[in-house]
């Protein structure tokens, strides 16, 4: 197993209202825990709580920098009906715990001189305002913040946005959107931010309509596909339904030590097909995001319809995200005990 899954309670040290429906959560790491809770700006953790008898699990990232010195921080926004977002701000309080695994996410600051344009959305700052910190910290990088929010009420660090940008000499310049004076951001007005900065690196995190907006934009200016990194809080609309264009007939899967071929439907992952043959492969979020389920694919091919966790040499190598995976070829063999 390339890396190390699994949960560990963490005490909650500190809540701060961020606004009116957005907490920070300040963690706190136990020394035995600090190597494994190390984390590059822009990663996530995945948590789990028991809210209402039922075990939910969530993703969060860090809105913290490790390089300014800022404690391991989340932050939650409430989402309406939402089950961990709003259990966690009506109820996680300073001195409980809350189970986490270590960091994970491939949404990180790239080294790189280029100039940095960041298109965060709502809770989409989270992760983008640690990579600001920490690229104002330690590059010389200037950083263009196009921050959309429904209104005033709604931005989440503004303050702590101003104070960046006030002490970044002139490095960091802030666009604040607000949809309660001029709509929703389009296409046209997001290019126009893009300026002349087509070969910048891009950083997007926000609610799915939005990030849609920002891509047609970028795409619209030409820039470089490998120069946009983005972040999805939600499965896409449109990512490609499971078993669409196979002729996968059976998988085989060696679990706990025996090896099962089972039949392969249709609109099957490679978990659900496994669940449905019966067997027990470790899985938590289902969204692509925690890693739990993955496993080494040996024989055939596949393809992941959302990849949030494996870096790319690990796709290289052969694991894949089983709750992500659709079968490709004839005959697959997928290994979850390596
Ligand atoms: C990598 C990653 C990082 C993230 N980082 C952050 C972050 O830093 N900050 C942050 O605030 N969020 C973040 N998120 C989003 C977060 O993980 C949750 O998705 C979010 O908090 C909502 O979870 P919830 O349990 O409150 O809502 P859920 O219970 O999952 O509900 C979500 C929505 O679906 C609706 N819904 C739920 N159940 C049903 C149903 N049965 N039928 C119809 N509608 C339903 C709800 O009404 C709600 O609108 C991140 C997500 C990912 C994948």
């Amino acid at each position: 197993m390339p890396r190390e899954l699994g949960y560990h309670p963490l005490t909650v040290a500190d809540v701060i209202d961020e606004t009116v429906d957005t907490r920070s959560f300040v963690l706190e790491i136990p020394p035995a825990l600090e190597a494994r809770f190390t984390y590059v700006v822009g990663q996530f953790c995945t948590f789990r709580a028991t809210v209402g008898g039922e075990q939910i699990v969530r993703c969060y990232s860090m809105s913290s920098s490790p390089q300014t010195g800022d404690p391991f921080t989340i932050t939650v926004k409430r989402v309406p009906g939402g089950k961990m977002s709003n259990w966690m701000n009506d109820v996680l309080a300073p001195g409980d715990t809350i189970e986490a695994m270590p960091p994970a996410g491939l949404f990180v600051l790239r080294a790189a001189d280029t100039p940095i344009v960041a298109f965060a959305g709502g809770s989409g700052i989270t992760p983008v305002l640690s990579i600001m910190k920490t690229a104002l910290a330690t590059t010389a990088r200037e950083i263009s913040l196009v921050y959309a929010n429904r209104g005033h009420g709604s931005v989440i660090f503004a303050d702590a946005i101003d104070r960046l940008r006030a002490g970044s000499g002139g490095r960091l310049s802030v666009h604040h959107h607000l949809d309660s004076e001029k709509g929703f951001l389009d296409a046209a007005a997001c290019a126009a931010l893009v300026g002349d900065r087509a070969e910048a690196d891009f950083y997007v995190c926000g609610p799915g309509p939005y990030m849609k907006v920002v891509q047609a934009a970028l795409d619209q200016r030409g820039v470089d596909p490998g120069r946009v990194f983005i972040e999805r809080f939600e499965l896409p609309d449109d990512a490609p339904a499971a078993g669409a264009e196979s002729d996968t007939e059976s998988i085989t899967i060696r679990l706990e030590g025996r090896k099962r071929r089972v039949r392969y439907e249709a609109g099957n992952t490679i978990l659900d097909t496994a669940r449905r043959a019966g067997l027990s492969p470790p899985f938590n979020c289902q969204a692509g995001n925690c890693g739990t389920c993955m496993a080494y694919v040996q024989e055939g091919r596949v393809t992941m319809r959302v990849n949030n966790a494996l870096g790319a040499d690990e796709v290289e190598q052969g694991w894949v995200l089983t709750c992500q995976a659709i079968p490709t070829s004839r005959e697959v063999v997928v290994d979850y005990d390596r």
